[in-house]
Parts: C-alpha cells; structure tokens; sequence
C-alpha cells in the first residue's frame, strides 16, 4: 500500500475535480493564508451569553465548526440562504494559526499566532433555536453557503496581538454591535489552549473567536459594515 504524500501530489489523479482550497489573502503580500479548519466559540461575551439567556458565569468554552468552503471575501455579497425567515450576523475577530500542537499551555499559545481577521459568524437562528430545542447538532444554524464572511488577515508580526480595542458592527450605517476585545469571556490564549485539548490544531485553522451582544437579523438589500480595532474592517451587502 503507498500513501500519497505532497511530494506526489502533482502526479495524482483523481476521479473527480478536487475541491478548490479556502484561502484568506494576507495584507502585505500576494501569498494567500490556506483555511484547513474553522472553529467558532459559543458565547464568548458576557453581555451576548445573557441576551441569548445564559449564565455567563457558569459556562466553560464551548465550540462548533464551520466548513472552509462556507467562507466569502469582504466585499463579496451574501446571498440570504433558504429554509429560514431569521438570519443573524455576528461580528467576530478571527485567529488565525500558523503552527499546530495538542494540549498547548496558555502561555505559549500566542507563539501559534500567524495573524488576524474580522469575520461575521452567519446564523440561521431559527434553525439553530430549533437544533437547540430538539438536542441536535448546529450544523444547519451555522454551517451553510457563504456563512463566514471574512477580511484579509494582517500579521501578527505586524499587529502584535490585540487584546483590547472596540469591535462593531453597522448595518446600513446604523450601529447593531458593540463591544471591546477585553470583554472576551475567554481570551484568545486560553481559547486556543482548551480547543488544543479536544483536537489536535493544525497551521491554517482559524478560530472565530465570540460575538458581543447586539445580534440581530438582515434582509437582502442590507450592508453590514464590521470593525475590529487595529485589524480590520469588513464590508458585506447582503443579496
Ligand atoms: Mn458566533
């Protein structure tokens, strides 16, 4: 039995077209960042855990994925997905790794940084309350075509690693979103040091790291207009 390595992989075939490689581009360069995993943390901002109706206190972090090939560029339209009449935005700033591990400790786990981004976490939260209500999984509340807007990333050794400034979301020019990045339940080391726990993280994941409270609903011909201070900002018409 031979194992197909990268080293062959120019010379493999397939049966069928392979599926295109999520990419984020990279301010500063022309290379792009390749997306191999996407994590999100639930309820990660006390003021959003409690509009939700949860305790923020009692929880530990938990999380959920989204697949690559549901991210869309800034810039690129969302079309509003079908089997849903509730669909929310949720600002988010995204981690993104650059080197992997398991059971990675807090303090070394900036050193798995390569940057950040501004993100919208897509919620068809009618699906989603349902899955909820009948203890079934998230994957259609969360999971669906175009359902993780997202900007470039800047470096990390560009920007540091933020742990404060404002993060927003407009929509139509009216402000829905609000919150600081010292808010975050769990910080970004933390988060990626318990999530390095329950799997084995890999360079090219990124994390969508929780939304403040304000989330709330769009309707095609909405322009959401996100903000991450010292990363981003992320403009997405909704179609
Ligand atoms: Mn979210």
């Amino acid at each position: 039995m031979t194992m197909t390595t990268a080293a062959t992989a120019g010379q493999t075939k397939y049966v069928i077209d392979p599926p295109r490689l999520a990419a984020l581009p990279v301010r500063g360069t022309d290379a792009l960042f390749p997306v191999r995993r996407i994590y999100c943390v639930g309820r990660n901002y006390a003021a959003h855990a409690i509009e939700m109706g949860h305790d923020p206190n009692k929880e530990p972090p938990f999380f959920f994925q989204k697949n690559p090939d549901n991210i869309i560029l800034s810039g690129a339209p969302f079309p509003y997905p079908p089997k849903t009449s509730d669909v929310h935005f949720e600002i988010e700033m995204v981690v993104a790794l650059g080197k992997g591990g398991k059971d990675i400790p807090v303090e070394q786990a900036l050193d798995h940084i390569f940057g950040y981004g501004v993100g919208l976490d897509m919620t068809r939260r009618d699906l989603q309350g349902e899955a909820k209500e009948l203890r079934r999984p998230w994957e259609v509340g969360k999971a669906f075509e175009a359902s993780a807007p997202c900007t470039e990333l800047v470096r990390a050794s560009e920007i540091g690693h933020p742990d404060h400034g404002a993060i927003w979301l407009d929509v139509n020019g009216e402000r829905k979103q609000t919150g600081d990045l010292n808010q975050l339940i769990w910080k970004v080391p933390e988060m990626i040091s318990y999530l390095s726990g329950l799997f084995e993280l890999a360079p090219g994941d990124i994390i969508m790291s929780g939304t403040p409270a304000g989330v709330g609903a769009i309707r095609p011909g909405d322009v959401m207009h996100g903000f991450v201070e010292g990363v981003g900002e992320l403009h997405t018409p909704v179609v």
